[in-house]
């Protein structure tokens, strides 16, 4: 069991994020906000993905007249996630001439580099922070190394730059990115929103830098904290990429909400970042989403495709009967499922899951022995193996997660 960093809760409508409550998936849609249609449908997607809250872009004054009429079309469609806006440059503007905007969206982020120079970022930042503390609302503060406070980074350069033992530039850059949290928070309270209104987030695109940032983060505050790789990348990069990073930050307590942020390529599914978020938590045994199907890699030993086919349509079957079942089924989303190439390390792998088969291999005799709660259950033949054992678990399923 993960030991978890002591956070303060906080409340984004009905989620709670922090304060020991279970690590939140939020995702973004890349549609036109001001696109009222296209918008709501990809909310729609990502929440039905499973994504628990949904983040969405408020550029410019048509965004931000869209916005209340999205958070009601979804409402009307049975569609409440909360829906939080992404403010830069003129989030000041928007926030204050936009109430209905400000009232319909769940949670502001704030980027402080983003904010303003000078006497300017004062009254901006303050302008936004009394629309969150008018309208309740709680706000993250995320700092992103590409829009980093080009003011604050000078002048602790020219600092590490009269220093007796100067620290590298990484280091100074890194130290930036949590001073810009730290420092907006603090003038955040100052002005009056409360401690558990504020989520910190500083994200980098380097896998080892964001692992340091957030540990000194975690180490110097008790904000909740979004975890999340920026520009990640497309495809199997920005996968692993993300897996990576959050990975060791959470399997050391670090992370209270996390967006896997991936370029989707041309026509690709958007929300395939909160499939993989929710592997990320699921493989870490953080928190179980959807029943797992472990699968061996095959070798020379199984030469037919029958059991990679196989592991698809049953994948396939569990997730689509998801939505089912996690109302039918409490505490389905934990079970085990184990599709094995051949009787080599079939039944050993069989036995560790809570249902498992091995298919023959290569030479052996046509028969598939299933194994339910590590004991030999029945031995599957002909060829309607695959229909056979989708009903062994279904009654499986049932019996064990049934009233
Ligand atoms: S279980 Fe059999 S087919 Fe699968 S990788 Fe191991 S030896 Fe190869």
């Amino acid at each position: 069991m993960i030991e978890r960093r002591n956070s303060v809760a906080v409340q984004v409508d009905k989620v709670w994020i922090g304060g020991g409550h279970p690590v939140v998936v939020q995702s973004m849609t890349n549609t036109d906000t001001s696109d009222v249609e296209s918008t709501v449908e990809q909310v729609r997607a990502l929440y039905d993905a499973g994504s628990e809250l949904v983040r969405v872009t408020v550029n410019d004054e048509s965004a931000a007249r869209a916005v209340p009429e999205i958070v009601e079309r979804l409402a009307a469609a049975g569609v409440h996630v909360p829906l939080v806006g992404d403010f830069h440059y003129n989030g000041h503007l928007l926030l204050t001439r936009h109430p209905d905007c400000a009232r319909a969206l769940a949670k502001y982020r704030i980027n402080p580099g983003n904010v303003g120079m000078g006497r300017h970022w004062d009254a901006n930042f303050g302008q936004m922070i009394g629309v969150a503390i008018e309208n309740d609302k709680p706000i993250r503060i995320g700092v992103n190394w590409g829009s980093l406070d080009q003011k604050l980074l000078a002048q602790l350069m020219d600092e590490n730059a009269g220093s007796a033992e100067p620290k590298s530039a990484e280091e100074v850059m890194r130290e930036a990115l949590v001073v810009s949290c730290l420092s907006s928070a603090a003038a955040a309270e100052e002005i009056g929103l409360a401690r558990d209104k504020i989520i910190l987030s500083a994200k980098v695109s380097s896998v080892p830098e964001l692992i340091k940032v957030y540990r000194e983060l975690g180490r110097r505050c008790d904000y909740a904290l979004h975890l999340g790789l920026t520009e990640a990348g497309m495809g199997s990069r920005g996968i692993v990429a993300s897996a990576a990073a959050l990975g060791i930050l959470l399997e050391e307590g670090i992370g209270d909400t996390i967006r896997v942020s991936l370029t989707p390529e041309p026509g690709g599914d958007r929300t395939r970042e909160v499939l993989v978020s929710q592997q990320i938590l699921q493989v870490m045994d953080i928190r179980p989403f959807a029943p797992q199907v472990s699968a061996c890699p095959g070798c020379g030993r199984t030469t037919s495709t029958f059991f990679q086919e196989l592991a698809d349509e049953i994948d396939q079957h569990l997730r689509s009967s998801m939505s089912a079942w996690r109302i039918r089924y409490p505490g389905v989303e934990s079970l085990k499922v184990a599709v094995m190439g051949c009787i080599v390390n079939g039944p050993g792998e069989s036995k560790h899951a809570d249902i498992g088969i091995s298919l023959p291999g290569t030479g052996e005799d046509p028969k598939a022995p299933v194994y339910v709660d590590g004991k030999h259950f029945k031995t599957l033949k002909g060829d309607r193996i695959a229909q056979d054992f989708i009903g062994v678990l279904e009654d499986y399923v049932n019996q064990r997660f049934g009233a």
